[in-house]
């Protein structure tokens, strides 16, 4: 009865997001823009009562929550001057030719509209920028979409207290009662139930491959499949190129023992695999990553269930033949804590065990070691989807590793050249996404202003009398948005 209450209510909160679309979609980028605003300052207003009840919630520290609260606010805004700015449209103007033969050219004019209701799942390893009010809500907003956020167990408070700053936002903005709705639950019916409503559109998703594959395969089962983001696993392999370790063994170690303990080594990008070739330098980075790990203190994880299956997948690939254990921290962890650990195999292992290639998400990463460059391309060949591969070596080095970093652009959608795979900025430039398995759909970013472009599709509107057409579409172009106009670009 319970179950069917919810799904009930599910029904009633789509309903009333696709009555919000039908007048939000139509609402010019200054008005959007201001309700993206607004929502940045409503978080704001927050103040710290937000930061500790996510660090209760989340065990996460409160100056890193400080920084994940700037970077929510700032890709609300950054979304908000985009919109305002209004050329996201890609609007094409193609004038008619009614002279031309054999036949006479119509008037066609395209641009990007939102695609309808999206629903967003809260990711438990960013209560902030990656939940209620992170990307994707963000972006959706932005494209004209109403959100509804399945907001993550893990932090219930801090996703109903930004839930209630997005409200008020859109109150006092004048949006459309229903652009945005929270929706609790931890049951799996209820995701599935707001995947497959008939008016929900599209999904943003970031978690646990089995949680982000459901969804699509949740998609699939409709009779009109929609668009599925899943953002999900990454192993994030390093490449460590051997005249660069052989010099910077010590500072390569130093930088890579911070990344892949960083948060409990929560993050999609933690570097999970890294992968080199046998020789001096090679045993000294071993030694040097050893030292810097064996002294990293186990922390806190996000949720019981996060470190379990930490403790469980950690304990899975330690028991692969052929891993060594390399380095571990010297303080023991309590059941909610994870521990820092390092380890190794043979690639010849790695090759033959499709297990060692799967995320453990917490403090650990696995040492590829490869007997020549043969062993390190066939590694590179058998990787899977990846959001980062990263490659450190000397400057003449990589240019003679090139065929390797060529290789790396089918696996990820960021290369990184000497430095970590941690830390993702958000700007114009950023590729969040990556081949399957790390996201369902390689062609989107989800952080930087591209993540937009999940959310529209392109309409072509044929010989409209320019007052019925859409204002970025129109002849006298009152938005003075630049537009591409019979083949040349113009504003
Ligand atoms: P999760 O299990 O993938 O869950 C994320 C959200 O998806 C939750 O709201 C969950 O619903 C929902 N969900 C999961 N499976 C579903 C299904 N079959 N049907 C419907 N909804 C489903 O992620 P998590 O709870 O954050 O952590 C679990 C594991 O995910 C971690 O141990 C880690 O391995 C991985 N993870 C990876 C990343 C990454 O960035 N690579 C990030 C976070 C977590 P409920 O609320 O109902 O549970």
């Amino acid at each position: 009865m319970a179950q069917d209450n919810a799904l009930s209510a599910i029904d009633e909160v789509l309903n009333a997001s696709y009555v919000a679309f039908l007048s939000y979609k139509n609402l010019d980028g200054k008005k959007k823009g201001a309700f993206l605003r607004a929502i940045a300052d409503e978080i704001d207003q927050l103040g710290d009562t937000l930061l500790t009840t996510a660090s209760a919630e989340t065990n996460l520290p409160v100056a890193r929550l400080q920084g994940e609260r700037a970077r929510t606010t700032g890709h609300c805004r950054m979304f908000a001057a985009l919109v305002e700015e209004g050329s996201w449209v890609e609007a094409r103007v193609d004038h008619a030719v009614p002279d031309r033969t054999p036949l006479p050219k119509p008037d066609i004019r395209k641009m990007m509209v939102p695609v309808g209701p999206v629903v967003v799942f809260g990711a438990s390893n960013f209560p902030l920028a990656y939940s209620t009010a992170g990307g994707d809500t963000a972006s959706a907003l932005a494209a004209g979409c109403p959100v509804i956020v399945k907001g993550h167990p893990a932090h219930a408070a801090t996703s109903q207290m930004v839930a209630d700053a997005i409200l008020r936002a859109a109150k006092k903005t004048g949006m459309p009662s229903g652009v945005f709705a929270h929706v609790d639950g931890t049951s799996f019916e209820v995701g599935k139930a707001l995947v497959q409503h008939p008016l929900t559109a599209a999904v943003g998703f970031t978690g646990s491959f089995s949680g982000g594959k459901a969804l699509l395969d949740y998609s699939n089962q409709r009779p009109n499949p929609i668009p599925v983001f899943s953002e999900m696993g990454s192993t994030n392999p390093v490449f460590l190129l051997p005249e660069s370790l052989a010099k910077n063994y010590r500072d390569t170690a130093s930088k890579l023992a911070a990344s892949i303990t960083q948060g409990v080594g929560q993050f999609c990008t933690n570097p999970g695999l890294m992968v080199a070739m046998e020789g001096q330098g090679l045993d000294d980075f071993v030694s040097a990553l050893s030292e810097e790990i064996t002294k990293c203190l186990p922390g806190t994880m996000l949720h019981p269930g996060i470190a379990s299956s930490y403790h469980s997948k950690l304990e899975k690939a330690l028991a692969q033949k052929g891993v060594q254990v390399e380095a571990r921290s010297s303080a023991t962890a309590t059941t909610h804590q994870g521990a820092p650990h390092v380890a190794s195999v043979p690639a010849s292992e790695f090759l033959r065990n499709p297990l060692l290639a799967e995320e453990v998400f917490g403090p650990f990463s696995l040492l590829i070691r490869c007997k020549d460059k043969n062993e390190l391309h066939a590694v590179v060949n058998a990787l899977h989807g990846q959001l980062t591969c990263t490659v450190i070596g000397e400057e003449q080095e990589v240019k003679n590793y090139l065929n390797v970093v060529n290789m790396l652009v089918e696996k990820a959608g960021r290369i990184i050249i000497n430095g970590v795979p941690t830390g993702v900025e958000v700007c114009a430039a950023m590729q969040h996404g990556g081949p399957f398995p790390a996201t369902t759909d390689a062609r989107f970013s989800s952080v930087g202003i591209d993540a937009i472009n999940r959310f529209i599709r392109p309409v072509a509107f044929q010989n409209f009398p320019d007052a019925l057409l859409p204002d970025e579409l129109k002849e006298s172009n009152p938005l003075h948005i630049w537009r591409l106009v019979d083949g040349a670009w113009t504003r």
